[in-house]
């Protein structure tokens, strides 16, 4: 067991683990007994209680959400001379699965408010040569979609979302509710264990509305092969395999009520800052209207920003930078020919950004020191 004088981690699944730990034994057994390890009934299961609970779309799961975002891309026919739109405050991978298959990221800025892409910014960069949009769903926040799908469909743009952090994570629009992954064209997300919805090593899904690219997709995660050793084209061996489909699958069921938690967690840490009258000092994140905010990170933005950190951290209280690089600053793209200062707002977060623990099982005591802590760094 944890003590609380152990200080407060900045993530620990074994506390959720605990809860379900007898379901999940139960379903990794079954797959071992079945012996039946590629993809088959389980993953087919899983596939299915995920088109259920989006309530729409056909999933393919394949091996991570980086390989989901690549299998969208080339499902897409998205490659060389193609430019796709995106954010340059997410992870890696949001940006070099678009190099990966030959094509160009164009970046666009960000909202200060919500840290996601500006749908302004993105309209004013769409060109002949944009194919995509990709959107991040950051932090478990969705992107108001509707309010660019007509263009980008008068522009032939793609909107292809990347939902990695955000799986459960819904907005009103109409008054009906989507999912994020749902709202555009084809949705990828990841289940990478620190994920709100994550398996036991790498695992990923996309989600396609028209169910002719679904089938490209299922086609693409298996050398492109349409029937066993027959290939049209050249895929990826990217599979979602059993057993991280039947854990996934004990986990959906219990989603709903772990995204309570994070929601009901961030509301603690807004009373606590509100207590303590930081509510001036740091920002803390936003939820936009319309949006049901799932908190798969809760990201505050701090003056003085790593002093704090290694504050806390002297005190056995952990925060993370997410994320202390721009993309279009990253060695790696340096070819694109972007410079500091091309997106201010990205650059800024970057330097203000803090992620505070937020996960099941984390403890009000847990959460009222690092607020406490945070007052005392800032003298309140
Ligand atoms: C985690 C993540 C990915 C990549 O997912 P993996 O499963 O780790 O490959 C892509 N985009 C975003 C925004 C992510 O957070």
């Amino acid at each position: 067991m944890f003590r609380v004088s152990d200080g407060v981690p900045i993530l620990d699944l074994r506390r959720q683990y605990r809860e379900i730990r007898e379901e999940i034994r139960e379903a990794v057994e079954r797959v071992f007994e079945s012996q039946a390890f590629i993809l088959g009934a389980e993953v087919r299961t899983f596939e299915e209680h995920v088109e259920r609970y989006l309530e729409k779309g056909i999933a393919v799961g394949c091996a991570s959400g980086t390989d989901a975002l690549i299998l969208a891309l080339m499902a897409l026919d998205i490659g060389p001379g193609d430019e796709v739109i995106t954010t340059p405050y997410s992870f890696f991978a949001t940006a070099s699965c678009i190099t990966r298959v030959g094509a160009r990221p164009v970046f666009a800025d960000i909202d200060p408010a919500t840290y996601n892409i500006d749908l302004k910014d993105v309209a004013a960069k769409i060109t002949p040569a944009t194919k995509a949009f990709l959107p991040v769903h950051l932090f478990g926040q969705m992107v108001p979609l509707e309010r660019i799908a007509s263009l980008c469909r008068e522009e032939g743009v793609t909107i292809i979302e990347d939902a990695a952090q955000a799986f459960g994570s819904w907005r009103r629009v109409d008054d009906k509710i989507v999912r994020a992954g749902v709202m555009g064209d084809v949705g990828c997300y990841s289940f990478f264990p620190t994920k709100n919805l994550g398996a036991c090593g790498d695992a990923g899904m996309t989600v396609a509305l028209d169910p002719t690219l679904g089938e490209r997709l299922k086609k693409l995660r298996v050398h492109g092969a349409g029937t066993t050793y027959i290939h049209e084209e050249v895929g990826l061996n990217s599979r979602l395999d059993a057993v991280q489909a039947a854990v996934l699958d004990v986990k959906l069921r219990h989603l709903e009520e772990w995204n309570v938690e994070r929601r009901m967690l961030a509301d603690r840490y807004r009373m606590y800052f509100g207590m303590k009258k930081l509510e001036g000092t740091v920002t803390l994140p936003v939820e936009l209207e319309g949006n049901h905010h799932i908190h798969h990170q809760y990201v505050i933005r701090a003056p003085r920003r790593d002093e704090l950190m290694a504050y806390l951290e002297e005190r056995g209280l952990s925060t993370r930078v997410y994320y202390p690089l721009s993309l279009h600053l990253q060695k790696c793209f340096a070819f694109l020919g972007y410079r500091e200062g091309d997106f201010p707002e990205s650059e800024r977060l970057s330097r203000e950004a803090l992620a505070l623990p937020i996960f099941g099982g984390l403890l009000p005591e847990e959460q009222e020191r690092l607020v406490d802590a945070i007052g005392e760094f800032y003298g309140a």
